[in-house]
């Protein structure tokens, strides 16, 4: 397992849901030790400065640490735990998946689970189960059982899932794809930046609370200022059986994406182009995207002070917002590259032309 894997590997396995990102947080942290100096927003969003040969511009680069859960809701007489959703699941990834919940005297261990089928009349069989009826079973005969174990509502539910490389060596599995791998990319160009000069100080922040409502954005990018925003991001690839061409085009492994639109977020066009036009003298493939049913912590980066020109570099992934996400590591690769070329690009001039 090579550092790039490493990285992705602890990233992705770490514990973080919005509101509760303490422990990827300090994973993250770890990582970014000696690599600028470290400070963090009242939210919890951790900011790395890496000063270049000129303060200004200030570049913010963006990565969520959050990844989608649930917190307990209630407990029944019965030992089982109601549950809300943190972030956007789609109710028919969830049953039958382990989860961890974050007790305060330790991580306890569960299921979600529902009504079994052979317990079901044909006509119940047919109908998609919707997650007010499901919950999470840890195991207990009694809701005595649940409270010796130090579940209390409120507590974090994490989904449990592990990292693996798949079998061609390059497409990886894991949970939390969104958004650990933007951080990654923000980690391993920070890295690549140690060793050659970039006309701007450069601000990575990890943002929290990305998933309830850009929320750690929104503070971070208060806090830094910045006059241009880089967001990294998990994309979506369309190159799963049932999704149409005109739907998307992304596939796996053809390259880091731009995004051209989102639902709150249209990128500045000059900084989009200078984007396009460095992938292009480099020979990294991109691709193009658009995502109309959703928006990226650039939403709230873009409309900072009297508004920020800002872009969102993705990297492609399936079956994001599930337990098991899928990447590539040539599309990973890619992107940190052309994220570390556009940084040594955003000298004064450049940055002032994007908004004149
Ligand atoms: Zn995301």
């Amino acid at each position: 397992m090579d550092d790039t894997t490493r990285l992705l590997k602890d990233l992705t396995e770490a514990h973080g849901i919005p509101g509760y990102e303490s422990p990827v947080r300090e994973v993250t942290r770890r990582y970014l030790e000696g690599l600028g100096e470290l400070s963090q927003d009242k939210l919890g969003s951790l900011i790395c400065c890496k000063e270049g040969t000129a303060p200004a511009p200030r570049v913010m680069l963006a990565g969520h640490l959050d990844e989608i859960g649930f917190m307990v809701k209630q407990i029944t007489d019965e030992g089982f735990l109601r549950f809300l959703p943190l972030g956007g699941w789609f109710d028919q990834v969830l049953l039958g998946q382990r989860v961890i919940v974050k007790s305060r005297l330790g991580d306890v261990v569960g299921v979600i689970g529902v009504k079994p089928p052979h317990l079901l009349s044909a006509d119940e069989r047919k109908k998609v189960v919707e997650k007010k009826d499901m919950y999470i079973d840890i195991g207990a005969t009694s809701r005595q059982e649940v409270e010796e174990a130090g579940v209390r509502p409120g507590d974090p539910v994490i989904p449990r899932a592990d990292f693996a490389v798949m079998a061609n060596g390059k497409s990886y599995l894991s949970k939390a794809f969104d958004d650990r791998v933007g951080v990654a990319i923000a980690i391993a160009a920070l890295r690549n930046l140690q060793g050659c000069e970039h006309p701007n100080t450069v601000f990575a922040a990890a943002t929290v609370m990305e998933e309830v409502g850009l929320r750690g954005a929104t503070t971070s990018a208060r806090v830094i200022n910045p006059d241009v925003g880089i967001v990294l991001e998990a994309d979506i690839a369309g190159d799963v059986p049932g999704v149409k061409a005109e739907e998307s085009n992304v596939k796996l492994g053809k390259g880091p994406t731009i995004l051209l639109y989102d639902s709150r977020m249209i990128p500045n066009l000059k900084l989009r182009d200078l984007v396009m036009d460095i992938a292009a003298e480099l020979g990294i493939p991109v691709q193009l995207s658009t995502i109309e049913g959703g928006a990226t912590d650039g939403a709230a980066i873009h409309l900072t002070n009297a508004g920020v020109p800002t872009v969102v570099i993705g990297v492609p992934a399936r079956h994001i917002h599930s337990h098991s996400s899928i990447l590539h590591r040539d599309d990973f690769d890619h992107a940190v590259q052309l994220v570390t070329h556009l940084i040594t690009r955003l000298d004064a001039d450049t940055v002032a032309g994007l908004t004149q």
